[in-house]
């Protein structure tokens, strides 16, 4: 509900600028349509960025600040001066000097990710508006609710929002491009003991909670795990268990950047549950798969141009673009897989999902740009 407050804000600054058909549905999906202004014909594109900010830190009562001409050095933020930005951590604020730089007090989130996307793209469909000798064809737009809990696009109707072609300006460092995400599955593996009475379980008892915990334990120490990878790696991850003597359930999330690879990990925890099972006579498993989500790649290299106009967008603005893989999933690539290519475009944002959050505005600009550059560009394609 907090989320369509911020819905109706932006309906009705959608009504301001004069876009046709803005509404906001039950779902809080808030669209609106910028009609073209060309007669060539040229494919329909949207543009998208999610309304919730991260569960993890609050992001009420935001109490934003401006650091006019950045100096370089560590920014102390004033309502809680614990929390500091330091350049030797966050190695881009170090290129930011003479930036205007925007943060949270340091108590709340700033809420950059994802309303950095929103006010990028309201102010290019403003900018446009004012514009009209800049050609573009008819342009949608879409801000999403629950982006951070997965759910973004669950009753996101494809069809009938009619884009051929998406972005969501949702990234960070300026110049990526992000068009691929991990493939994801969830594992349960059940460890089937067998429960007697205690008092009389002399050769009887096999308690399932040890032979979960032994499992636990043979999983390697230095590699396949989120605190041992990075970039391109993948990795299996045990994020719950629950039993008792008889039954233990362990629960992973598998990630890798190739079905292939997250096969081959799933078929490691089943050898590995396996050799456990082998040493505790009469016990069983049981080994479950669920898909998550998909590498949207997968998607996007069937239509190339899609990436494509997004590097040329972002080379015309005068960066350099640079493709990037996320470690993680979009809604975008659910989009993809739903019909809808949609690769990710950065808004200048950094340190999301914390008090350290921060933006400069002239990245802001710079984003806008991208933006309008892109529409440029998908104007003038054959
Ligand atoms: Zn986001």
């Amino acid at each position: 509900m907090k989320q369509k407050e911020l819905g109706k804000l932006l309906l009705k600054e959608l009504k301001q600028l004069g876009l046709r058909n803005a509404r906001m549905d039950q779902y809080g999906y808030v669209t609106a349509t910028l009609a073209a202004n060309t007669k060539r014909a040229t494919p329909v594109i949207a543009l998208i960025a999610h309304m919730d900010t991260s569960p993890e830190i609050s992001g009420r009562g935001v109490k934003p600040q401006i650091h006019k001409n950045y100096s370089g050095g560590d920014i102390v933020l004033p309502g809680d001066r614990t929390q500091i930005i330091r350049p030797t951590e966050s190695l881009e604020l170090a290129k930011k000097v003479g930036h205007d730089i925007i943060t949270s007090d340091g108590t709340t989130l700033l809420g950059a990710d994802n309303k950095a996307g929103i006010a990028e793209i309201m102010d290019a469909v403003h900018y446009l508006i004012k514009h009209p000798e800049i050609e573009h064809g008819t342009i949608k737009i879409a801000f999403t609710p629950d982006e951070e809990v997965g759910t973004g696009v669950k009753y996101f109707n494809v069809k009938k929002f009619g884009a051929k072609y998406a972005y969501t300006m949702d990234g960070e460092t300026l110049g990526e491009v992000e068009n691929e995400t991990f493939c994801a599955d969830t594992v349960r593996i059940t460890f089937q003991g067998v429960l007697i009475h205690p008092g009389y379980a002399k050769g009887k008892l096999v308690n399932s909670v040890k032979i979960a915990s032994d499992f636990i334990n043979r999983l390697p120490k230095d590699s396949i795990s989120p605190e041992t990878t990075e970039k391109m790696e993948g990795y299996v991850h045990p994020n719950g268990i629950e039993g008792g003597v008889e039954k233990t359930t362990v629960k992973f999330i598998i990630r890798d950047f190739e079905v292939e690879g997250l096969k081959k990990k799933e078929e490691f925890l089943k050898g590995l549950a396996e050799e456990t099972t082998r040493n505790y006579p009469r016990s069983s498993f049981k080994f479950e798969v669920e898909e998550s989500y998909r590498n949207m790649r997968y998607v996007l290299e069937k239509y190339p141009e899609v990436v494509e106009k997004a590097m040329e967008a972002v080379r015309l603005t005068g960066l350099e673009p640079r493709l990037h893989s996320i470690r993680g999933g979009t809604d975008g690539a659910r989009l993809s897989y739903m019909g809808l290519p949609t690769p990710n475009i950065a808004t200048g944002g950094h340190n999301y999902h914390s008090k350290l959050e921060w933006i400069s505005i002239q990245d802001m600009k710079k984003a806008i740009e991208v933006v309008l550059n892109l529409v440029k560009v998908w104007a003038a394609a054959k």
